[in-house]
């Protein structure tokens, strides 16, 4: 329970409409508590006038009426001061019946548009607190939490709690006002009964509680059932080429098909235990109703305790009033359990502070002058492997260096540091003088366009991809430009929609070459001071590639560019060319010093060499 203290500041927020919601809760059960005291008033007038016609002197008209709320005793007078006959004194009877029970529906109906409403704003206001908090986040935390468990917390965590702050809540209150209000009057009127009959009572709470932990451990199952069967069928979806390809249809079938019949078991076994429900709560509250005919029939015939049988009609409908807020009690309290887990699940996440931090000196300026990587160490937080040692490098401004290395040598690593996505472990990094940590991370990311390794595209149109970050202060025409720089225009405008092309699942498919290219218009159209390129040439033909680079060249002129890859580009003059391996630099000079040097590069050289005369390079299809 104490995790729910932190939805706490929502009802504060929304304190009017939660405070009108319990007047309304409290109107509309005060209006349908008097409903029983009505019947049960023209009852007895109705024994009463038998007993006159009959000439039994036995039945005595009881002065009832002083028992009865203030608001009925008035309304009973006006009725019979009416001085109408006995039929029209029922049906007037019967009229404000009707009336009470619109006044009670009405009120019932504000409550709702109170309570459930400000669930809803409770709800997106969590759903944004939540969802601002994953983009705080860094890169660390991703790489740590899977995305199922992340889209369960804004959706299902969040909703959760909203049947807490909504409907369990408004039961909660629609209960304390109901038993308490029926049990004042029921105490009033006759208490001996009322113990009686409530009897049956607590048994029927108990059972629907412990009734209703069984179906939540169930349900509970039964959900992570779902959650299996949901990821076996999107992973065959997603995966389709390769169980065609290795001919595992069948095996995937049995695989579902075991996971499908697991599920259907336990939801047939929740069903049965949900059989139960009903008829149970119908038993405890038939045996209430004979309790109350049974012991209150007694002490009329014997009349005892002053009985009568208005007292009887009044008592039945007071138990019957009172059936659907007891059975509520179980479903309330397991609502509550559920949602103070997701609380729980959700006030960790809310807790985890990003160890990225922006720096809290509000620098808004140009990024100019050296990038200096001072002797840098890092580690990988949760791998431990150590991806850089005393790694040292100065870029001047306006350089333009080559990263050269095998897989796994470290080369994204950098990028990564640059960037800030990653604090070092040990060293710093600094632009023009400036430790990068002490830059805001919006000044540092906006100027510096990187391509990453892995190309991400939106489900977006190709022009929005394009135009990421910048819509409405870019125009088609410098989308077009940024896009014949990295090569892709004439491509584009041969799809059917050109630039307002679909990309993704539901539009077209591009091959891993476009994507790159895509992703490389992305990073051109910031126009940046620096430029990091992580090997998002790879699956671009040697032709493109080539004008790719001789394009760079005149868009790079006067930025700093980092390139990463890890095949050569001849044609290009880089200021310096920077060999890595296992984390550290092995070679490091200009083109004819490494060739000089006869090491890694060279060898790299001599093998492109031969291989670009022998095999021509196909564009690969990725998607
Ligand atoms: P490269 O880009 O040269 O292929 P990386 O910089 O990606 O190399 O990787 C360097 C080393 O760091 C590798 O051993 C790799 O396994 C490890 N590594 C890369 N990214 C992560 C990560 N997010 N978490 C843990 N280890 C990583
Ligand atoms: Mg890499």
């Amino acid at each position: 329970m104490r995790h729910l203290k932190s939805v706490n500041k929502y009802f504060w927020k929304y304190k009017t409409r939660l405070l009108l919601g319990f007047v309304f809760i409290v109107l509309s059960n005060y209006f349908r508590i008097l409903t029983p005291q009505i019947s049960g008033y023209v009852v007895d007038k109705v024994e009463h006038s038998i007993s006159q016609h009959t000439g039994n002197q036995n039945i005595q008209e009881k002065t009832r009426t002083a028992k009865y709320d203030m608001l009925v005793v008035q309304l009973i007078n006006t009725i019979e001061s009416a001085n109408t006959s006995f039929g029209q004194n029922v049906i007037l009877c019967g009229i404000t019946l009707l009336v009470l029970a619109m006044l009670s529906g009405l009120f019932m109906f504000l409550m709702r548009q109170t309570i459930i409403v400000m669930s809803r704003h409770i709800e997106f206001d969590q759903k944004n607190e939540v969802f601002k908090h994953y983009q705080q986040l860094d890169t660390n935390f991703y790489k740590t939490h899977s995305t199922g468990d992340l889209m369960n917390r804004i959706t299902e965590d969040v909703s959760r709690v909203r049947m807490y702050t909504g409907p369990a809540i408004m039961y909660l209150i629609n209960l304390a006002a109901t038993i308490s209000f029926s049990l004042f009057f029921m105490f009033h009127e006759n208490w001996r009964l009322t113990v009686y009959v409530l009897s049956p009572l607590p048994i029927l709470a108990i059972t629907i509680y412990l009734v209703n932990t069984i179906i939540h451990k169930k349900s509970e199952k039964i959900q992570a059932l779902l959650s299996d069967l949901t990821t076996t069928a999107q992973e065959s979806y997603s995966g389709i080429r390769v169980i065609k390809s290795f001919v595992q249809e069948k095996a995937m079938f049995g695989f579902f098909k075991k996971n499908s019949e697991d599920y259907k078991r336990n939801a047939i076994g929740l069903a049965k235990v949900e059989a139960i429900y009903f008829p149970a709560m119908a038993l405890l509250i038939g045996l209430s109703n004979l309790l109350t005919i049974g012991i209150g029939g007694m002490y009329l015939i014997h009349h005892q305790y002053n009985v009568t049988a208005g007292t009887i009609i009044e008592f039945v409908i007071y138990i019957n009033m009172l059936t659907f807020p007891v059975s509520a009690i179980g479903w309330t309290a397991s609502m509550i359990q559920r949602a103070s887990a997701s609380q729980k699940r959700l006030n960790e996440f809310l807790q985890t502070t990003p160890e990225i931090k922006n720096s809290s000196v509000e620098q808004s300026s140009r990024l100019k002058g050296d990038i200096v990587f001072d002797n840098i160490t890092f580690t990988y937080p949760h791998t431990g492997i150590t991806a850089l040692q005393n790694f040292n490098l100065t870029i001047k401004e306006g350089e333009k260096i080559l990263l050269l290395g095998r897989t796994g040598s470290g080369k994204s690593t950098i990028a990564q540091l640059l960037l800030h996505f990653y604090n070092p472990t040990k060293g710093k990094i600094t632009i023009g003088g400036n430790d990068i940590q002490t830059i805001a991370l919006q000044d540092l990311r906006e100027q510096i366009s990187y391509v990453p390794q892995d190309v991400f595209l939106f489900s977006d149109s190709v022009e929005s991809n394009i135009s990421f970050g910048l819509q409405g202060s870019t125009t088609h025409e410098t989308v077009e430009q940024a896009a014949s720089f990295a090569s892709v225009h004439k491509e584009i405008l041969r799809f059917d929609k050109q630039y307002e092309t679909l990309i993704g699942e539901r539009g077209v498919t591009l091959s891993g070459g476009q994507k790159q290219r895509i992703s490389i218009a992305r990073a051109l159209i910031k126009d940046p001071e620096i430029v990091v390129f992580d090997d998002c040439l790879s699956a671009v033909d040697a032709k493109t590639e080539n004008e790719i680079v001789n394009n760079l060249d005149k868009f790079l002129h006067d930025k700093t560019a980092i390139i990463i890859t890890h095949r050569i580009f001849s044609s290009f003059r880089f200021n310096k060319i920077v060999v890595l391996e296992d984390g550290m630099i092995s070679e490091e000079g200009t083109h004819e010093k490494l060739l000089e040097l006869n090491g890694y590069y060279a060898e790299l050289y001599r093998l492109q060499l031969t291989e670009s005369s022998s095999a021509p390079e196909t564009e690969n299809l990725i998607d």
